[in-house]
């Protein structure tokens, strides 16, 4: 397992591509249009974001009285959603289409969790970021049709101190498609011999950190209709367990977590603001979301919250002390993850046990093994279904991904 004491090793890999560190700006909406293609649909891709829009997601225990209504669905197949009109509802039909969100009624609000840390929430997207003395760090950006409001948010709590880094938990476009724009709104130090690899331009923007899979993952994904722009791809990956920053004050880490919801999350911990923000390692609002085509497992999945649960404390007998925010759903504490942990461990040992007993697929889902959790985190509709997620894990758990490494 992880170990916040083991020995660090960083390995940082800097990209020189040329026009990483152009100013040109290639703004393509997102449109999360489905239909026959060599790629997969970038429709999964939007999927970590789908099945949040409930409404009933958003207040939570801990005081986000504020958050906006949900947004009004517009009618229609999501599937011929263009630009702004694009995405999902919570009641979309699959992969395939599925009603549009209407952007333009959706406000980014922020909330302060703690310390430099606070919350924004667009809807059904979560990102995060840290003002202090030394200026702005943003984790994940949103979808691209928001981040113009994202970066209207930011700047109403930050006013105009510098935005100097974009950190990515993964690739997906609810997480990075504002990352051209809020990369654009910052700007970098870059001197010595990099400055000449980079250029003038890059001084000009951000930097942005992910994972080195985020970024091939987004490279793999390039000239597909809603694929992230270059400019908008990390200027800096890490291949190891860690990397990290000390700014505003305190140290930032990105810790990976392998092959969980994907094969390239990160979880980054504010440790003197004690906040964590998991991505979609933890969403509160339905089943966990491992993507096997993506490199998700269950197991990953369920190490990926033990790590964030060895990393928070409780306050005492009360709700708070390490906060987490969630890559969709409301802010939660230590104890909403230890909850959602169990309910993990508890449907992977029955779906494990029916595998051992040689059930197949249809005879684990006939068997409604997670029926006591569907009310909650059940869905029939959207991308992530009941039977999406109990498929998933039933693939997992047979499949090579069950033997997913153990750090
Ligand atoms: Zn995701």
């Amino acid at each position: 397992m992880f170990s916040v004491a083991r020995p660090k090793f960083i390995a940082l890999v800097t990209l020189t591509r040329r026009n990483l560190f152009s100013k040109e700006r290639q703004r393509v909406s997102v449109t999360y249009v489905t239909g026959p293609g060599p790629q997969r649909s970038p429709w999964l891709r939007l999927g970590c974001a789908v099945a949040v829009l409930a409404g009933s997601a958003f207040v939570g225990t801990v005081g986000l009285a504020q958050q906006p209504q949900a947004p009004g669905r517009q009618g229609g197949p999501g599937g011929q959603g263009q630009g702004r009109q694009a995405g999902a509802g919570p009641q979309g039909q699959g992969r395939q289409g599925g009603a549009g969100l209407n952007f333009d009624n959706i406000e980014v609000q922020t909330l302060h969790v703690q310390g430099n840390v606070y919350m924004a929430v667009g809807g059904p997207f979560n990102a995060a970021f840290s003002v202090g003395d030394e200026g702005v760090l943003v984790v994940d950006t949103m979808v691209e049709p928001l981040a113009d409001k994202f970066l209207a948010a930011i700047r109403r709590v930050a006013g105009d101190k510098p935005l100097w880094w974009v950190f990515n938990t993964h690739h997906h476009p609810d997480h990075t498609g504002g990352n051209i724009t809020i990369a654009d709104a910052g700007q970098s130090v870059v001197a010595g011999n990099f400055a000449g690899q980079a250029g003038a331009a890059q001084a000009q923007r951000a930097f942005i950190w992910a994972h080195e899979n985020v970024l091939l993952r987004l490279s793999r994904n390039e000239g597909n209709p809603g694929a992230l722009p270059v400019a908008g791809w990390p200027t800096d990956v890490f291949y190891a367990d860690r990397k990290e920053i000390y700014f505003n004050n305190e140290p930032v880490q990105l810790l990976h977590v392998p092959n969980a919801h994907t094969d390239g999350d990160s979880i980054v911990f504010f440790r003197k603001s004690d906040v964590i923000v998991a991505g979609d390692v933890y969403v509160n609002t339905r089943y966990p979301t491992f993507l096997l085509d993506e490199g998700g497992s269950y197991e990953g999945f369920l190490n990926a919250l033990n790590t964030i649960i060895e990393l928070t404390v409780p306050k005492d007998k009360q709700e708070g002390g390490t906060f987490v925010i969630p890559g969709h759903g409301r802010l939660a504490d230590e104890a909403d993850v230890v909850e959602y942990r169990d309910l993990a461990t508890i449907i992977r040992d029955r779906i494990q046990d029916a595998i051992k007993k040689g059930m197949s697929l249809e005879q684990v889902k006939a068997a409604k093994l997670t029926l006591d959790y569907d009310g909650r985190y059940g869905a029939t509709t959207g991308f992530w279904t009941t039977d999406a997620f109990v498929e998933a894990a039933y693939r997992s758990l047979s499949g090579p991904a069950a033997n997913v490494s153990q750090r």
